[in-house]
């Protein structure tokens, strides 16, 4: 990456650094000491660059097995610095983890709400992990709007699928009328309150901001609108969860990303990764996941 790049990263980092900790004394008052403090430093600094893919209810056998192999022989410039999750339909789940190499990992695009039993047509978390697929999707606005999931719900859903073991990306994100009616805030929040809500450990949960107007839509949100939700989303973790919380949870971004509008997005401070739908079953995945090294600055 050239020079100017890492430069830009690392003033936004240092910017970043010091509105956490301003906060971190500010919320946690005074008798703090130097280890706190280094504490939120080196927390702000943990974040894995995450890369989700997920190709909704798409492909074929061969589909699969075509991106597969493309992600397979993908040179991934940072690999340390980034965590990969490939998500297919259900029924290739097992095709496609005993296809993909082993750095990557696979998610379910659903899970049930309690323990599986008579839901015909579900996916329970019990049957996701005893596929040994360690993540699932939750929240999706296909789900929330087309299928009338609501935030309570999705919540519910989080949490159960946590306490079985499986790691959960969840999704938020507004309409075009709620973001046009001035609503974003209210609307992220109010969906991510649902989740707070219903669990107490953020260890194994990845945000994703995707508002619902930039997914399949080729309308990507700029990086300045990205970086606002994200911040928003991060100031109320810190506010209503914990300061800890904040600064370990990875917040990510989805909606029309792809290889050329990646790295723009991945220098946002906030931004710590993207869930990605078409573009996810194109070589150009490979670019998305390599945006990473502008966090690394490898
Ligand atoms: C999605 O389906 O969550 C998504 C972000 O899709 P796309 O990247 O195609 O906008």
């Amino acid at each position: 990456m050239t020079l100017s790049l890492c430069i830009l990263y690392y003033i936004s980092v240092a910017i970043l650094l010091a509105g956490e900790v301003w906060l971190f004394l500010a919320l946690e008052g005074p008798g703090l000491g130097i280890i706190d403090v280094a504490f939120v430093c080196v927390r702000i600094m943990a974040r894995k660059f995450f890369v989700g893919g997920k190709s909704k209810c798409n492909g074929t056998i061969e589909e699969v097995e075509k991106i597969v192999s493309i992600l397979n022989d993908g040179k991934i410039e940072s690999p340390d610095a980034v965590e990969v999750v490939v998500s297919p339909p259900s029924v290739f789940l097992p095709l496609a983890k005993s296809l993909l190499r082993s750095d990557f990992q696979v998610a379910a695009q659903n899970c049930w709400v309690k323990k599986g039993d008579a839901y015909t047509g579900e996916i329970s978390a019990e049957r996701i992990v005893n596929l040994g697929i360690p993540w699932a999707i939750l929240g999706h606005s296909e789900r929330r709007v087309l299928l009338n999931e609501s935030n309570e719900f999705v919540g519910g859903k989080v949490a159960y699928a946590l306490s079985k073991g499986l790691k959960v990306i969840v999704c938020v994100g507004e309409t075009l009328e709620q973001r046009e009616s001035g609503a974003t805030l209210e609307v992220v929040t109010a969906q991510t309150k649902a989740i707070a809500e219903r669990i107490s450990d953020w260890t194994n949960v990845v945000l994703a901001y995707e508002p619902v107007w930039a997914i399949g839509t080729g309308k990507v949100a700029t990086p300045a609108q990205a970086q606002e939700v994200h911040s928003e989303l991060r100031k109320w973790l810190q506010i209503n969860v914990s300061v800890e919380v904040a600064e370990s949870t990875r917040i990510i971004y989805g909606g029309s990303v792809n290889g050329a509008n990646s790295k723009e997005l991945a220098a946002q401070p906030d931004v710590d990764g993207f869930h990605v739908g078409v573009a996810s079953s194109k070589p150009e995945f490979v670019d998305i996941i390599n945006a990473a090294t502008i966090k690394s600055c490898a």
